[in-house]
């Protein structure tokens, strides 16, 4: 019988778990065996009672390793070398931004699937697609925690010492985490406006109900329905359009991103300087890579001189680890649904989505862009 490990994810602030109780029924009902790390769900806040009353097995992470055949992580673990030849791994393992990691895995004799190369808009995908249920949660967050940062309210309220004007949100960026911080900011009752650089965005947020925001300048669909990334002369028309335009809104939130990993700077100094004090900036795209907002941070929350807060979002999927793993474990029995054969994973090489994201198999990197990935890597 197949055995579908789960350990304890090892990166720091990781609260989140690849398998919810809930669905470890669906996975017996498949034929499968579950086998599950004891703690693996705690800082989801799944006590281990669940997982074994769900027809789960506890067992310590060596056991999980050694007994496994396809091991369901988050990221990568940092103990990959407890896995044995054979064995599968699937997950989101980053192959292409850390492609010596798949070479390390093929090294192993490990078969691994990642989630973020999934062909996003096949409807086939949809289902699988975690890339999409993490960045809805992390949207949903975002929202409220600019509403947390914000000293007013967002909704119009009527009272007896008077009306509340409604807050004034601007959302930068509406792929799956803007939008959800879209629909997020206006169920609290703010008046949200929207901007997105590409044309099928625009329409994403008009059926939302919220105000687009349309700037004079060049649409930036690139492929794959991901945004390109702009010229130098694009970049500039477009930053002294977003300045003016920024200046009234209360709360902005960024969310934009371009595949290489580097997220466009769209709110500058200049922008910060033009808010009025007590706005509040949100950078969801705040990482090592820079962020969307002229000097935020990762993790930390600063106050400009003239009294804007500009909050660097991380960890967002952390501070709703039960939602997002709930949503993660879906994407991860659909995988299974997918993968699994006669009790078995196999892969289809016929199958469009199994031919994307496998990155690893019979001892080598198979996967064209992780190939590719590690070819500029080589040559850099
Ligand atoms: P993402 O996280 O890569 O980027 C977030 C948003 O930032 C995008 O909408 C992008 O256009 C925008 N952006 C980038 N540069 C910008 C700039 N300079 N100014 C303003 N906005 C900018 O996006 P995502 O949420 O991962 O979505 C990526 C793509 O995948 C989208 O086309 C999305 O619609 C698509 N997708 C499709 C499906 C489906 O068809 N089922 C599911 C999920 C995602």
């Amino acid at each position: 019988m197949t055995t579908i490990g789960v350990v304890r994810e090892t990166d720091a602030g990781e609260r989140r778990v690849a398998l919810a109780p809930d669905d470890v029924p669906k996975l017996r009902r498949a034929g499968l065996r579950v086998l599950v790390e004891a703690g693996a769900g705690a800082g989801s806040w799944f006590p281990d009672p669940a997982y074994a009353a769900a027809g789960a097995e506890l067992a310590d992470r060596a056991e999980v390793y050694a007994g496994s055949d396809v091991l369901v992580v988050i990221g990568p673990p940092d103990d990959l070398t407890a896995l044995r030849p054979g064995q599968w791994l699937a997950g989101l393992l980053a192959p292409l931004t850390d492609p010596v990691l798949a070479e390390r895995l093929a090294a192993a004799g490990v078969t691994a699937v990642s989630l973020d190369l999934l062909p996003r808009t096949l409807s086939r995908a949809q289902a699988m697609d975690a890339l999409t249920s993490q960045a809805s949660v992390a949207g949903y967050k975002a929202a409220l925690v600019a509403a947390g940062a914000y000293g007013g309210y967002l909704p119009m309220l009527m009272t007896a010492a008077g009306t509340t004007r409604p807050a004034r949100v601007l959302v930068l960026g509406a792929g799956v985490a803007g939008l959800q911080a879209i629909a997020t900011a206006r169920r609290l009752g703010a008046t949200v406006t929207g901007y997105d650089v590409r044309e099928a965005a625009q329409e994403d947020i008009a059926s939302t109900g919220a105000t687009v925001l349309r700037l004079d300048t060049a649409a930036g669909t690139g492929t794959g329905g991901y945004a390109r990334r702009l010229t130098a002369a694009e970049t500039a028309a477009q930053q002294q359009a977003l300045d003016r335009a920024v200046a009234g809104f209360d709360i902005v939130i960024t969310t934009a991103q371009v595949p290489d990993g580097r997220p466009p700077v769209l709110v500058t100094e200049a922008a910060l300087d033009g808010l009025r004090p007590g706005a509040v900036v949100v950078d969801t795209a705040a990482g090592e890579h820079g962020g969307n907002v002229a000097g935020s941070e990762p993790g930390k929350t600063m106050v400009t001189p003239r009294g804007v807060t500009v909050v660097g979002a991380a960890g967002l999927l952390a501070q709703l680890p039960q939602a997002a793993s709930t949503a993660y474990s879906r994407n991860i029995c659909a995988l299974l649904g997918s993968l699994v054969r006669d009790g078995a994973p196999v892969l289809d090489p016929d199958d469009e989505i199994h031919a994307a994201i496998v990155v690893t198999r019979d001892g080598a990197v198979v996967n064209p862009r992780v190939l590719a990935a590690l070819g500029s890597e080589v040559g850099s």
